[in-house]
Order: structure tokens, then sequence, then C-alpha cells
């Protein structure tokens, strides 16, 4: 039996091409005991692929050349040589990109798709979720009226911050990239205002008109010059989770801009920068607020869903064009 899989063909300078992708057709290997055959269902792709094409010192080891890329996946069992898991289950875990996975049963989580459909779990109610979560309550740290700005705010963790700061009853402002984009996060979403980046010359003032109160809290997806207009208007003893800076990721160079220390000093700004991985030990809670607000209609989801397996790398390369809406998955 063979299958196909995606790995990564050459290192990409600057931002990555279709080049960089290769598709190949492999061999599946025989299950071993412990080991289950996977069907690929949903793929993730996420802004932290980019990261991982370098090999530059990170929090992760890099892909690999010629060998495959990996990331969250939702699968199901076609057959099973473990006594965990059996044909039909749907599980979860960092496989492959492969349409058919051997994985072993260790690397693997049944999701319960009576809570929630299959597609929450690499969203909602998985890392993304868990990055708002930790992100915002406990670097964060929200009190009611306090004003929080998040940038990248209509993506797959931008758009749960700020339903998550609304439900601790903060003014909320969001910044996305398209008109559309900013009418739903007001809209569906529950966002105070919103901001259109793209087509505001000055941000630093639209920031301020849109917190009259300065921002108590920064949650920062994207860096560059759209942080430093949202940190020009920090108040004394903010906070700013410091989660992503998707708009440098591709860069070549080191990008250089106002030096924001001192003001981080004179107002006593805490600035922190985490990975999800940090609270691993605090997951279940996570998830159980999650999960809460989920049942409870609190916390709403929007997914960008696009067909074919073949697509992976077309989507991954659109994260970064803004070509999604809240979580960003292929459907296989
Ligand atoms: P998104 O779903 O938000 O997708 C990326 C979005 O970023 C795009 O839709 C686009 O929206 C925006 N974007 C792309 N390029 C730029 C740019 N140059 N300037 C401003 N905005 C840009 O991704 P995620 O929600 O999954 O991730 C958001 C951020 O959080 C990323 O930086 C990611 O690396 C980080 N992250 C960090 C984690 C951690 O553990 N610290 C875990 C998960 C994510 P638009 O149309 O608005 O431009």
């Amino acid at each position: 039996m063979t299958t196909q899989q995606i790995v990564l063909a050459a290192r990409p300078v600057g931002t990555p091409t279709k080049d960089t992708f290769r598709f190949e057709t492999t061999e599946v290997p025989a299950l071993q005991t412990g080991q289950v055959l996977l069907q690929g269902l949903y793929y993730s792709v996420d802004p932290y692929m980019r990261g991982r094409m370098s090999d530059a010192r990170s929090y992760a080891p890099p892909f690999e050349v010629g060998k495959p890329f990996y990331g969250g996946v939702v699968a199901k069992v076609i057959s099973s040589k473990s006594d965990l898991f059996k044909e039909g289950d749907v599980v979860l875990g960092m496989l492959s990109w492969a349409q058919l996975i051997v994985a072993n049963e260790k690397e693997l989580r049944k999701v319960d798709t009576t809570i929630a459909p299959a597609s929450y779990y690499l969203g909602i109610l998985g890392m993304p979720g868990l990055t708002a979560y930790f992100g915002l309550m406990h670097i964060g740290k929200p009190k009611e009226g306090e004003t929080v700005v998040v940038s990248g705010a209509a993506g797959a963790v931008g758009v749960l911050v700020g339903q998550i700061a609304k439900i601790h009853g903060c003014r909320v402002v969001g910044i996305a990239g398209t008109d559309e984009k900013v009418a739903m996060i007001k809209k569906e979403f529950g966002f105070d205002e919103a901001i259109n980046y793209k087509t505001t010359p000055n941000m630093r003032l639209a920031i301020k008109e849109a917190c009259p109160n300065g921002v108590d809290i920064y949650f920062d997806n994207v860096g560059g010059p759209i942080s430093d207009a949202v940190i020009s208007n920090i108040n004394f003893h903010a906070r700013i989770p410091l989660c992503g800076q998707i708009s440098l990721y591709n860069n070549t160079e080191m990008a250089t801009g106002p030096r924001l220390q001192p003001m981080l000093l004179t107002r006593s700004v805490l600035m922190q920068g985490f990975i999800v991985f940090n609270f691993q030990d605090k997951y279940p809670e996570g998830f159980k607020h999650l999960t809460q607000w989920v049942k409870e209609g609190k916390l709403k989801t929007t997914e960008t869903i696009i067909d074919g397996f073949d697509q992976l790398p077309t989507a991954l390369l659109g994260l970064f064009k803004g070509h999604n809406t809240g979580k960003m998955l292929v459907k296989a």
C-alpha cells in the first residue's frame, strides 16, 4: 500500500513558495504492536510552521529537508494493533502530512465528537484555544472595565482572545486586514471596535480614538508597526502577552523600529513572550473553561476549511496573505 506525503523540499529564504514543498508517493509500513493506521481528516496549518522551515535556534526542532512536514492532524483509525484505539476512533496527534499515517498509540489522543465537531480540536478546543486562554488569562490577567487590544483579531487565536476578554467584562478592540474581517469580529464576535490596518493611514491615532482610556492589555499576534502603534498608547501597569510576530516571520533581516523599552520602563509595563507549551501542566484548566464556554454559547469560532490534501501548501502560504478567517484547516 502506498500513500502521498508532503516533504520540505528546501529551506525557504524569505517568503516560502510552492517550491518549498514536494509531493512524494511512499510505501506505508506494516503495523507493529501498539500502532494504528490512520486516515487524515483535518490538517492544521499554523504560522509557527514558517519558523520550523528555518534551522535557526528555536523552542522546537526544525523540519528536516526531505522529510515530511508535520503538525496537528485529526484522523480516523482505519486499522489497529493497539489496545487503546479501535477502528473508527477519531484521534488527534502531531502527525506527518501524509494521507495514510502509521502512528504509535502514545502520540495520539482520542477526541470526543459528541462534544464538538472533530475540526474544533485543532482550533477552539485545541492549541489555538489554549494559546488564547493562557496568554490572556495568565499573562494578560484581564479585569472588568479594562481595555484589551488584540492584533490578528480575525484569526484562530485572535477571535478567541477578544471573546474571552468580553466574557471578563473588558472593552475589546481588534485589528485585522480587511473590511469584511473588521465587520465580522464586531457583528458576530462582539468586539466593541475594530480597525483595518491596511486602510488606516495613522494607526497610532486610530488606536487612541478607539481606546479613549488607553490600552491595559495588548495581545500581540503580529508585531511590527502595528504593535509599535498599539504600544505607543499603552497604559501604566499594562500587560502585553507576546504571542506571535507573524508580520516578521518571512523577513530576511532583523527588523528595527522604535525603541519601546523607555516607555515600558516608565509605565511599569509587563511584556512577556510565551509558548503555549509553557502552560502544559495547566492544560486541564484551559480545556475545562474553553469547553464550558463553548457549551454555554459564550465562545464561538469560525473556520476556513480548504478541500483537498494537495491544497496544504496553498493553505499554509495563505496564512501570510490573510486568506483565512478564524482557524485555517485542510480537509482531506
Ligand atoms: P491566524 O489564524 O491569525 O492567521 C494568520 C493571520 O495573520 C492572517 O489571517 C492575517 O490576517 C494575519 N497576518 C498575516 N500577515 C500579516 C502581517 N504582515 N501583518 C499583520 N497581520 C498579518 O493565525 P493564528 O491565530 O494561528 O496565530 C496568530 C499568531 O499567534 C501568529 O503569529 C502565531 O505564530 C502565534 N501563535 C503563537 C503561539 C504560541 O504558543 N505563542 C501558538 C499559536 C499561534 P489579516 O487579514 O488580519 O492580515
